[in-house]
């Protein structure tokens, strides 16, 4: 199975299929790891407040997987952001994870009451530079945030990862990053399961149609969208359903109608409020 790769605006590319580990008990997550790449992930998305950035990278060593076939995401916590602190952050999550360079750096949130968000951003730049980071990108931000970004460091992030499923689509982010050539990613691609997203009456229908589950088909609403998306499980089967969405296509009325599920129904923290 060939997952699709979509161009970065700093001439990189990112498989626009992978696996998320947010929750993961870090005692676990190299098992699940070796579980999500046995099952075709190529692409894991994991953050230093996670706690399990160590278990990825022992998933990796084990794998032996050429390095260059792997794409790793992780993420500098708001406590990192201040001074030098980023420099710091990085050096330490390489370190647990076994690498010389992480495919894609995130500022995880703005954590705006701090005031520290540009500095983290100026400091990720230099992370850039210096080859710890292949590309960079944010997350949790928002056109305001990406704006000072922009408009002080004249570096447009590759990325945004912010929550985005069906009820929940923030689409005044997505059209302003669209406009400067910022890829979204999708978390909580799924709403967390905190919400009957899969009895919702688009989803089943098209689930129904294409003999498809209705996971399968929410992903597939997200890559037919453009969005970059890491489902997590810790099930090897649900890894596998997860995985299993490149023979089918949602038509442009099924695309609408789970479009049009959208009801500002967040199921996480609010950008302006973690800090
Ligand atoms: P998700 O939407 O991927 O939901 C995960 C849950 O959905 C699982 O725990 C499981 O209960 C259920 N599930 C998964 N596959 C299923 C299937 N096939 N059938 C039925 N149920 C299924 O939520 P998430 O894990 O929060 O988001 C994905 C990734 O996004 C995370 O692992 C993490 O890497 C990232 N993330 C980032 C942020 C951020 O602030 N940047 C926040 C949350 C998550």
């Amino acid at each position: 199975m060939t997952v699709p790769h979509l161009a970065l605006n700093d001439g990189h590319s990112i498989p626009q299929l992978g696996f998320g580990v947010f929750l993961v008990d870090p005692d676990e997550t190299e098992g699940i790891v070796s579980d999500a790449l046995a099952a075709g992930y190529r692409h894991i998305d994991t953050a230093a407040i996670y706690r399990n950035e160590t278990g990825v990278g022992r998933a990796i060593a084990a794998s032996g997987i050429p390095r260059d076939e792997l794409f790793i995401t992780t993420k500098l916590w708001i406590d990192h952001q201040a001074g030098s602190l980023p420099l710091t952050a990085i050096d330490e999550s390489l370190e647990k994870l076994g690498l010389e360079q992480v495919d894609l750096y995130l500022s995880h949130w703005p954590a705006p009451e701090r005031g520290t968000f540009v500095n983290a951003w100026e400091r990720m730049v230099e992370i850039r530079d210096a080859g710890k980071a292949r590309s960079i990108g944010v997350s949790n931000h928002l056109p305001e945030h990406l704006t000072a970004l922009i408009d002080v460091t004249g570096v447009v992030p590759a990325v945004n990862q912010i929550e985005l499923h069906p009820a929940y689509q923030q689409r005044d982010v997505v059209e302003y990053s669209a406009r400067h050539d910022i890829r979204i990613e999708a978390w909580g691609p799924l709403g967390q399961g905190k919400y009957p997203l899969f009895e919702e009456a688009p989803v089943t229908a098209a689930a129904a149609a294409h003999g498809k589950t209705p996971a399968q088909v929410v992903i597939r609403w997200h890559l037919q969208n453009g969005t970059i998306v890491f489902p997590k499980s810790n099930r090897p089967a649900r890894m596998q359903e997860n995985f299993d969405v490149f023979d089918f296509a949602l038509t442009d009325a099924e695309m609408a109608a789970i479009t049009a599920l959208e009801r500002g129904q967040r199921v996480s923290g609010h950008p302006l409020e973690v800090n």
